[in-house]
């Protein structure tokens, strides 16, 4: 696709946030009591691109919780710490069809079998714990912050919510550790999950965040090389095979970017070598993806031939 003039793409996205704002329809996550007490109807687009310029509309700078969009990150930074090999002895990369919090492993290999569903994600967060202990958190609010570029913070009223109600994230990690896909106490590792969960982004810090993966791991506004390019290969292509839950297949077909949704209703995409795009609409599907935020990726992947497979 050539590069698309800055005021050209702030048309496309306001035309994208108009035909997508009338549908109302789905329901908050309500199984972390706290998400079900942000505004409904909050809806923001923001594109940010790999020449380090942004475009926004609605509400674009309200705040949520990252919620899983955290797990593309977090496997970023994995496979720079401890190397891919290390990695993919202990989180697979083939996509389950199963839903996020499924208690499910890989039948041939008892790993889980990506790191964008729970089991997979909280192996991750057991290799971040391993290399790097109680400074976990530290790195990783750090590392998200550089790639938003600015200082992002924790909601520690989600924290406590998820910490406080997280039993199925908790049986997971004792799973795990009975497999051996992590070799720590399980008690830090989830806490370490549930917080990454809990840092707070706006569809603006997604927008970078993605752009940053999509100018091969470096912020295009702040020039900060924030991540491995090697490790950003890896991380877009789990991403485009497993970032939208169980309707991961169905989304390459009619979107055809690498994304990560997460049920705090954020929404990142990545446009290799050019775009990062960030959505927030809380209220979700059936499966879990915002619904205002898929429409709107796929009015803008049609109408910016964003597709992979684009032939036109
Ligand atoms: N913290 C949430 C959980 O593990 C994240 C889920 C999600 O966004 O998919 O249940």
């Amino acid at each position: 696709t050539p590069a698309t003039p800055a005021d050209e793409l702030q048309t496309i996205l306001q035309s994208a946030y108009a035909s997508s704002a009338g549908n109302t329809s789905g329901a908050l996550a309500d199984y972390i009591p706290e998400l079900a007490k942000v505004v409904p109807d909050s809806f923001g687009l923001a594109i940010a691109s790999a020449t380090g310029s942004l475009c926004a509309v609605g509400d674009a700078e309200v705040p949520f919780t990252i919620q899983s969009v955290s797990k593309a990150f977090t496997y970023c930074m994995a496979i720079e710490l401890a190397g891919r090999e290390a990695v993919l002895a202990r989180v697979g990369v083939e996509p389950s069809g199963d839903a996020f919090n499924a208690i499910e492993f890989d039948p041939h290999t008892r790993r889980p079998f990506n790191p964008m569903v729970n089991a997979g994600a909280i192996t991750v967060a057991g290799i971040l714990y391993d290399r790097l202990g109680d400074g976990a958190f530290d790195a990783v609010l750090d590392r998200f912050s550089r790639a938003a570029g600015r200082r992002l913070d924790m909601d520690e009223a989600v924290y406590s919510s998820e910490s406080a109600t997280g039993h199925r994230n908790r049986a997971i990690s004792h799973l795990l550790l009975a497999t051996g896909a992590v070799t720590n106490r399980v008690e830090p590792i989830v806490d370490l999950y549930f917080r990454q969960c809990s840092i707070r982004v706006t569809a603006v810090d997604l927008a970078w965040m993605g752009a940053t993966l999509a100018h091969m791991g470096e912020n295009p506004a702040t020039q900060d090389q924030v991540f491995d390019l090697r490790a950003v290969r890896d991380t877009q292509t789990v991403m485009f095979t497993c970032g939208m839950y169980d309707y991961s297949g169905n989304w390459a077909f009619d979107v055809g970017i690498p994304a990560k949704s997460g049920v705090g209703g954020g929404l990142v995409g990545v446009v290799n070598r050019q775009l990062g795009i960030g959505a927030y609409s809380p209220r979700l599907d059936a499966k879990g993806n915002s619904v205002r935020g898929v429409a709107a990726f796929s009015a803008l992947s049609d109408e910016l031939g964003l597709h992979a497979f684009d032939c036109t």
